[in-house]
């Protein structure tokens, strides 16, 4: 049993300051599989820092009992740039101020070095197969770390999670039910993380666009797969974003739960000694991402919902109105699929064009496109 806590330094944005990242690092008493969680990457999002806080509690413990196996990486808060972001007394997170950069995109793209890398020495035995790709991975990382700020917060994340069987991803909404954005490869080999965490809303997508973490990490594999379908390459990393609900849902109570739901999921995958969770015998219900409508406000106005976040809401419902203060009109906010109501836009005062509300269908919209289904 160890634990090791390693301190990671970013370029400092100016003479006297200098952010660092703390990884906590538990080395399990046998060899085993590695899993790497993280927390809060788009700042603004602190049940992940409450259930991430938790998670250290109980790995400690876990830890002082013996009882972890392989390797687990904890970065109780993943962006402390975004931490620090404040602008008049509110707390800005999800972008770079500096850039506009949204902080969970535009991870390393490392498929063509490493494809090029592979490609003479895949074989016939899938688990060969996978050391060698995580060897290559490992080796095409730049070997010099960003100048900026934000890009070299980038390049630690990444260098620490890519040779992961596991990562999680955790982050929130606004207002929502727990949902979790997974590759569709993934699916439904991960219905136990759906399971243990409770998980009612379970996304789907090959690809999201604009490489998030969690497809920097996973989608790598099944695009080799696709490069080389004559050898065996499976999707080796369980790579998921984890959305702990509203941004307002801050309880130790909660954030407990979370913990024990996350300890659950890495007992099943062999990274503790413990009982196995208890599984559904079918796995929970999964929506394609491109089943998912984004409601976008069309007119100003203040928000009021009639639906509850959770309910299962019919194609032409009206699920919420925004009231316009000056001419007293009552504009219908109207679902255009059926299926669950599982996240809003967490602000009452809106603008034509912001997202308010989320549905999780059944049936893709074809206004939906694979590469472009995620909020910006
Ligand atoms: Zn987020």
């Amino acid at each position: 049993m160890a634990l090791s806590t390693e301190i990671l330094t970013l370029p400092p944005a100016g003479p006297g300051t200098e952010r660092r990242l703390t990884v906590l690092r538990f080395t399990g008493n046998q060899p085993g599989p590695k899993a790497y969680v993280q927390a809060a990457v788009h700042a603004d999002e602190i049940p992940a820092l409450l259930v991430a806080h938790h998670l250290r509690e109980k790995l400690i413990a876990l830890d002082t009992a013996d009882k972890l196996k392989g390797e687990i990486i904890l970065v109780p808060y993943a962006n402390p740039i975004g931490l620090t972001q404040f602008l008049q007394g509110w707390h800005l997170g999800r972008y770079e101020l500096d850039s506009g950069a949204n902080f969970n995109r535009g991870y390393p793209d490392l498929f063509e070095p490493v494809a090029a890398a592979v490609a003479e020495q895949l074989g016939a035995d899938a688990a060969a197969n996978v050391a060698l790709i995580r060897e290559a991975l490992r080796a095409a990382l730049p070997r010099q770390r960003p100048l900026a700020e934000n890009a070299a917060l980038k390049h630690h994340l990444y260098a620490l999670s890519c040779d992961a069987d596991v990562v999680l991803d955790l982050h929130c909404d606004y207002e929502a039910t727990m949902h979790l954005y997974i590759g569709t490869p993934l699916w439904p080999a991960a219905a136990d993380l759906s399971a243990c965490l409770q998980s009612p809303v379970n996304l789907l997508a090959e690809d999201s666009g604009g490489e998030a973490f969690d497809e920097a990490n996973s989608r790598l594999w099944w695009r080799l797969a696709t490069r080389f379908p004559q050898h065996p390459i499976p999707p080796a990393c369980c790579a998921a974003t984890v959305e702990l609900r509203g941004d307002r849902d801050v309880s130790d109570v909660l954030a407990a739960q979370d913990a024990d739901g996350l300890i659950a999921f890495l007992t099943g995958r062999g990274f503790i000694d413990g009982p196995l969770p208890s599984l559904p015998a079918t796995p929970p219900e999964a929506t394609q991402l491109e089943a998912v409508d984004s409601l976008n406000a069309e007119h100003p106005g203040v928000l009021v919902w009639s639906a509850a976040l959770g309910d299962e809401v019919s194609k032409d419902q009206v699920i919420g109105h925004l009231v316009d203060p000056e001419t007293g009109a009552r504009h219908a906010v109207t679902a255009r699929t059926s299926g669950i109501f599982f996240a809003a836009r967490g602000h009452r005062w809106v603008r034509p064009g912001q997202w308010i509300a989320k549905i999780a269908g059944r049936e893709n919209l074809d206004w939906r496109k694979a590469g472009a289904l995620l909020s910006s």
